[in-house]
Formats: structure tokens, sequence, C-alpha cells
């Protein structure tokens, strides 16, 4: 009896564990759906290919929005590889891209981090997207891995199929794993904070516990890392509006403080885990949410979908066509880092914007 109770106590925790680690509990299940319904905002803005023409202009809220003139991170610079290249998502503001470029170089120089592999960032025109995310809308948003690069190029399968590799623990409740996470794990986020135009830095609790325990530098810009579940193989930055984007809704800024406090801790209570309440006898069943239309954006995302593409992706692309097309015509010979028996690609973790 003691030990089936003990052995069951012990399942759940891993259970808990497992699916904290795999990213399956989301805060937002419409962001993990398989297919958009057709005609809905995310089916429309998903099927776009392109950027429009014009000036680059974030269109409403992270969470609710698109954006105009977007500008493609190169899939490959020196100090980063853009990855997953067939989800065409490494749109985003010049804003966005600039930094990340910078970052990259950065991180190099002062984090000892050989290079950024950099997950989605946004669709063509922004707007909502059928999995993964709830905002990376208007291109102010952007994932980097916590897997540093690799010193090989890799080819566009390679970048397909090189699974996440968590931060956490296994088998343990939303712990960092001392085996994987390092010190320059800790110097990239920090660095990443320390620009001015970032706003917020998403990271999954334990992450952000590690770095209330043991960051022992300037803690000035420790309250924007942002504790968020998922977010264990990659982090998420946000940049602040531009300047002279006034369609951009900024978003309130984060309290004063290194957010080490009770607003942490209670990402480890079991409040966040507690069922609903059962509806009470005789309530009917509750609708299903309605799918977000374009007509639920701001008026202006309508006015995107109609603009004329740009030429071409690498008209788009930052740096211009030269940096299109840079490294991307020497693909690494063999794959560096998909042979580590790690497991299969998890589903990428939804975010919770509004924190
Ligand atoms: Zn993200």
């Amino acid at each position: 009896m003691t030990l089936r109770l003990a052995s069951s106590k012990i399942f759940g925790k891993l259970a808990l564990a497992g699916a904290l680690s795999a990213g399956l509990i989301s805060a937002d299940a419409d962001a993990q759906q398989k297919q958009p319904s057709p005609g809905s905002a995310k089916a429309i803005f998903g099927s776009v290919s392109l950027p429009s023409q014009g000036p680059a202009q974030p269109i409403g809220f992270y969470a609710k929005g698109c954006m105009s003139g977007a500008v493609a991170l190169p899939a490959d610079g020196p100090t980063w590889q853009a990855m997953r290249l067939s989800r065409n998502r490494r749109w985003g503001n010049p804003a966005m891209i600039a930094l990340l470029e910078r970052l990259s170089r950065d991180a190099q120089q002062q984090a000892g981090w050989p290079g950024l592999l950099v997950g989605d960032i946004a669709q063509p025109r922004g707007g909502p997207m059928f999995n993964g995310h709830a905002s990376h809308q208007v291109g102010l948003d952007a994932d980097i891995w916590l897997t540093p690069m690799p010193s090989q190029r890799m080819s566009a399968q390679q970048r397909e199929d090189l699974p996440f590799t968590t931060m956490l623990q296994k088998g343990k409740f939303l712990t960092v794993d001392p085996k994987i996470w390092t010190q320059s794990h800790a110097e990239l986020l920090m660095l990443a904070a320390s620009y001015p135009q970032v706003e917020r830095i998403f990271v999954n609790p334990a992450i952000k516990k590690k770095m209330c325990d043991t960051w022992t530098g300037d803690r000035a810009n420790l309250g924007k890392l942002r504790p968020e579940y998922g977010h264990d193989s990659h982090f998420h930055i946000r940049i602040k509006c531009p300047p002279g984007a006034t369609a951009c809704k900024p978003q309130a800024p984060v309290a004063a403080g290194d957010g080490c406090d009770k607003s942490l801790a209670w990402w480890f209570t079991k409040e966040p885990w507690a069922k609903p309440a059962p509806p009470k006898p005789g309530t009917p069943p509750p609708k299903p949410p309605r799918e977000g239309q374009v007509s639920d954006l701001p008026k202006a995302c309508a006015a995107v979908l109609d603009t004329p593409s740009v030429a071409s992706v690498a008209a788009a692309t930052y740096g211009g066509p030269s940096a299109a097309s840079a490294l991307t015509a020497t693909p690494a010979a063999a794959p560096s880092v998909s042979d580590q028996g790690l497991p299969p690609t998890g589903p990428v973790p939804a975010d919770k914007p509004m924190q």
C-alpha cells in the first residue's frame, strides 16, 4: 500500500515534469491546434508568403496585430543561423532584425556564446499563427534557442531536424539541469536584457529562479526576465514599439525590481495547476471559442493584406540581396549536432504575453 502510494506520487511528479518539459501544458491551447479554420485570420496570414511593400510598421499589439514592410533575417550570418526555414517566420521589423544581428555578435564577444540559433520571429505580414505562439504578431518578438550555434553551417534539412534541448532536469519539478546549464547561458540572457529597447525576455520559471539564485553581476535588468511555462529550450525577446511607430500599441513596462519575489514563487505553487471548478448542474456546455477573423485585428491589417508584395525574399532581406545569399552556398557536409540521442522535436510552447 505504502509502496503503491509512493510510486503513484512519484509518477505524478514525473508526469507533470515531463509534460512541462515537453511544453504540452499550454497557456493557450488554441495556439496548439493543427490546422486553422478556412477564412480565419490565422489561415489568411499564414498563407501569405511575402511581406507588403512600403514602410515598416508594427500595427496593433504583440498578441493582436500585424505588420507592413517586414524584412527577413538572412538565413545565415557570421554569428547566427536561422532555424526551421520551412516555417517562413524569419520576418520582422528592421529594429528587431538589427537587434538580433547585434546580439549575435555581442554574444560571441562578451558571453562566450558561439552564435545564435534563431527560431520564429514572425510571418511575412505578421498576424496570428496557427501554431506555436499567441504573440509574435507585429514583428517585435523573436525566439532564440538555448542551444549554442554549432561551428558548421547546417543544411536546411538539419535545421528542420535538430531537436530542441530542454534546460530542465528530467523527472524533477521545474529544476534547471546543472549538467546542461552553463554560465554562458546566464550571460547570454543578461546581455539580451541589457539593451534598452528590450522590454521583456520570457524564460521558464525554473530558469528565472536559477538566475535569481545565482546571478552575481548587476541585477538592474533581471526584472526584464519574465517567468513563463515552456521557454525551457528557447527564450523569447520582446522589444518596445520603435520610435515613430504610431500604430504600435505598447505594453505596460515591467514592474520595478528583480522579480525574484512572490511573483516568481507563484509559478512553483499548486495554483497554476488547479482544475477549473466543475460547471453547476444544468448549465449548458460552454461554446467553443470563435476563431479570430481579420476583422478582429486593427483595421489597417486588412489593408496590409491587400498591399502588393515585395519582389522576392532576397529583395526584402535585411542587409540586401548579398546578405540573403552570403553563406548559404556552403552548407555543412556532415550532421553536426543532431546525433546526440535527444528526444524528438516537441511542440513550440505557447506564450502568455500579458505579464
Ligand atoms: Zn516566442
